[in-house]
């Protein structure tokens, strides 16, 4: 497709504004050397190129988006007209408690959904992505350890199966990382974790179910290990649509928790947000917390936004990434306890349906009933066969599919991770299955032919080193030395 400029023709689409009817002034500084590039296309020809740019986009509303760990699913318009209220919308951050009481009873809603979902006493809502959440809930760990002087607690265990942003996280919030090994089920390794506790533990990170979809049955083992060592235990709620409403992080013995509003209720995510990630913790972590929080006032007439006294600051700027709060909310409250447990429900189900019928053609990295995801291992497939993971995820380019999450997690080598979600048919797995064992078998007649894949998109096989290592990100004119 051609780029704005290359449909650009001098003298086109000038007459859009009037001519100017008041002396013109040129400045004597400050003046650009060189005449500013704008396209000249007329209106039919700006449409067209915007429309055309749209349809080169894939999204959820487009096909099958099964990335997995992403939670790609169909988010309810309703949502975002709930949203899009002006009395949402075109509120200004900082229009007072008085002003904003709406506003304040939508935060106080979300709050107490969140606390009785994940099983915690607290909520903040101001985190605005899931990386951002554990960064918080972090400082939270950090801050009491220090209010309790023990300055000596510096490590955070992660699983080796973690989320990258497990480890970055705890990085960045100051603390020493330290891997343990997952065990052949992909499961937290019970003997390599008593190993790693001491009296330098300032707690754990972990994601239950896992990175490759399994829920770790020594949940509440592992928990108490950490407790015991006086470590606090953080859970990775990003993907929470595995179990909410069946199952809660505060039951199996964790403090603090963050969820992705912007994978499981209700906000579309990629792109670049906004997202929202907030943070829930037990009793003993509330006074940490950062921004505000909303309550009733002691009548139950209004509603105000309160501050925690020993408050770890602002994660950022205002309350929260409002529109996202207002979607959640919608998604929570049409849904309703049945409903959210349904959803969980179906995640599972859709996920355990397509792993069973992909089993006929490919290995699974763990075989056994799985969460919200799955992953095969292609391990054997690129010995034998010299056909690798990613040559069958640009295959499935060519059939329509947005490919699944490669490579990840790190300790499966040649790693397919499927996340059908919740909101799939029972045709479009099956279409999916389908299209996998047609890529195998093309691909086994043919293994040359599989490396050149995909075939009919616009564009084929990328240099994907190249490309984030020397991005172009700007067009060169003629005029300007390339
Ligand atoms: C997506 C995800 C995150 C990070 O969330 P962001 O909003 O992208 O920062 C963390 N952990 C897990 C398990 C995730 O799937």
């Amino acid at each position: 497709m051609k780029l704005i400029f290359e449909r650009s023709s001098a003298g086109r689409g000038t007459s859009y504004l009037p001519a100017c009817d008041v002396p013109s002034v040129t400045p004597n500084t400050e003046l650009r050397e060189i005449a500013l590039h704008l396209p000249e296309v007329p209106e039919t020809e700006i449409d067209r190129h915007y429309t055309e740019l749209s349809h080169q986009v894939y999204g959820v509303n487009t096909g099958f988006y099964p990335l997995g760990s992403c939670t790609m699913k169909y988010n309810p318009m309703i949502n975002e007209a709930a949203a899009s209220l002006p009395g949402f919308a075109e509120i200004h951050p900082l229009a007072g408690d008085e002003n904003t009481q709406g506003a304040l009873e939508v935060m106080k809603l979300l709050e107490d959904s969140l606390k009785e979902i994940t099983g915690m006493d607290a909520v903040t809502l101001q985190p605005a992505a899931g990386a951002h959440g554990e960064f918080t809930g972090l400082l939270l760990i950090k801050a009491w350890h220090k209010a309790k002087g023990n300055d000596k607690r510096t490590k955070i265990i992660v699983p080796d199966s973690a989320h990258g942003t497990n480890p970055a996280s705890a990085a960045m919030a100051g603390f020493e990382v330290v891997s343990i090994p997952s065990d052949e089920n992909g499961c937290v390794d019970i003997d390599a974790l008593k190993a790693a506790v001491g009296e330098d533990t300032a707690g754990l990170m972990l994601t239950n179910p896992n990175t490759v979809g399994i829920f770790d049955k020594n949940i509440t083992e592992i928990t108490k290990i950490i407790h015991d060592a006086g470590g606090v235990n953080y859970y990775d709620g990003a993907n929470l649509n595995a179990v909410m409403g069946v199952a809660r992080p505060g039951d199996m013995g964790f403090d603090v928790v963050h969820v992705n509003l912007h994978k499981t209720f209700s906000t579309p995510h990629g792109g670049g947000g906004p997202g929202s990630g907030p943070v829930g913790c037990k009793e003993f972590l509330k006074e940490f917390l950062p921004g505000i929080q909303a309550e009733c006032t002691e009548d139950g007439t209004a509603f105000r936004s309160v501050r925690e006294e020993h408050s770890i600051g602002d994660m950022r700027s205002f309350g929260s990434n409002f529109s996202v709060v207002v979607k959640a909310l919608a998604y929570v409250l049409s849904l309703g306890k049945t409903g959210i447990r349904e959803t969980s429900e179906n995640a599972v189900l859709n996920a355990n349906y397509l792993m069973h019928l992909l089993k006929k053609n490919y290995e699974c990295a763990y075989d056994r009933t799985c969460m919200h995801e799955f992953v095969l291992d292609l391990a054997h497939l690129k010995e034998e066969h010299g056909i690798s993971a990613l040559d069958v995820a640009k295959a499935l380019l060519d059939a329509g599919i947005h490919p699944p999450t490669m490579y990840f997690p790190l300790i499966v080598h040649e790693a397919l991770m499927f996340e059908p979600t919740e909101t799939e048919t029972k045709e479009t797995l099956e279409a999916c299955a389908l299209a996998m064992e047609n890529i195998l078998k093309e691909a086994l007649a043919n293994p040359e032919g599989a490396h050149a894949k995909p075939e009919h998109t616009m564009i084929r096989r990328l240099d994907e080193v190249g490309a984030a290592r020397n991005p172009v990100i700007r067009y060169t004119f003629d005029s300007e030395e390339k």
